[in-house]
């Protein structure tokens, strides 16, 4: 039985531990990235630095612990605060902050890119772990604020879906179920796009795929459904942190975010315990390093557990 602070731990360095295993091949083929990395498992960690996926989901911890939950105004504003432009942010959300620094409203700025539908790069799912794990045993809540936290850079349907979806995934990990995730992300799943990638999950792990199969079927680019359904897929086909983000990393592509992502829904599901030692210990230090984000994950087990306590006391009290 793996502990629920050691899943909320996990699941935050899970996230920064794919993100920097994935960062120096960003955009690489996967026999690229093979070259690079030796073949099968024990990759030693090029250099421990995080890219922009870590950095807002940092945000995105701070904001929810400063205000017991979703303050979009104040997420924005740490996502600014925040910005460091040597981690990688794509054009369209330097532009965001950008415009939300000089006055637009924070559920306002992204709308008008890509002809006013707004992007559905998995820019806001890359940055959902804080909130799959504060509202893990609420799924309405857990979606409402998924796609309120992604309209601040990422306003397409297709965008907040998939940061839903990643949500989601990360909140079925805290609870310890695998083998019922796809069902359960099937029915929570809203649109079509993702039921379909959903249901190839399904057929896909029935028997062993090449990886140009999981590539094609799946995809590894920046677009939220090429994406979150392939980090996905890399959870639920190994048995260990490591085989998955190993895996999810060695597809190349958007490296970097899908390593991420696996990352945060394997970190979710074995626990702080199950990530390689080597790795936590290569990751940065610093102001906003490894030992922060480690204590935002414990900050927020605190507040998920003081809320479960209020609530339970008012339960009894009333
Ligand atoms: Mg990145």
């Amino acid at each position: 039985m793996v502990d629920l602070r050691s899943k909320f731990t996990g699941a935050l360095i899970g996230s920064a531990v794919g993100d920097a295993l994935g960062a120096p091949v960003e955009g690489w083929s996967m026999e690229m990235v093979r070259s690079r990395y030796r073949e099968g498992t024990g990759w030693t960690m090029i250099n421990g630095r995080y890219t922009d996926d870590t950095e807002l989901m940092i945000g995105v911890a701070e904001s929810l612990i400063e205000h017991k939950g979703f303050n979009g105004a104040d997420m924005a504003r740490r996502f600014i605060q925040n910005y460091d432009a040597t981690r990688g942010y794509s054009p369209w959300t330097q532009e965001t902050l950008q415009r939300i620094r000089e006055g637009v409203r924070w559920d306002k700025a992204s709308e008008n890119l890509f002809g006013g539908k707004g992007s559905y790069g998995n820019g806001a799912a890359m940055r959902v772990a804080p909130i799959g794990l504060l509202y893990y045993d609420d799924a309405d809540t857990l979606r409402d604020v998924a796609y309120k936290s992604s309209s601040i850079t990422h306003a397409h349907e297709l965008g907040k879906e998939g940061a839903a979806l990643q949500a989601f995934s990360i909140a079925l990990a805290v609870r310890g179920e695998k083998e019922g995730m796809v069902p359960e992300l099937q029915e929570f799943a809203r649109s079509e796009v993702y039921k379909k990638k959903l249901g190839k999950i399904a057929v896909l792990l029935q028997k062993e795929r090449t990886e140009r199969e999981i590539i094609a079927e799946l995809g590894n680019g920046e677009a939220a459904f090429n994406s979150v359904p392939t980090a996905l897929y890399s959870f639920l086909r190994f048995d260990t942190f490591e085989a998955s983000v190993v895996y999810a990393v060695g597809l190349g592509g958007d490296t970097d975010t899908i390593g991420a992502m696996t990352g945060a829904i394997g970190g979710a599901y074995y626990g702080e315990g199950g990530i390689p030692n080597q790795w936590v210990e290569r990751l940065e230090e610093g102001a906003r390093g490894m030992s922060y984000i480690k204590r935002l994950a414990e900050e927020l087990y605190h507040l998920k557990k003081s809320d479960c306590n209020f609530m339970s006391a008012q339960r009894y009290t009333f």
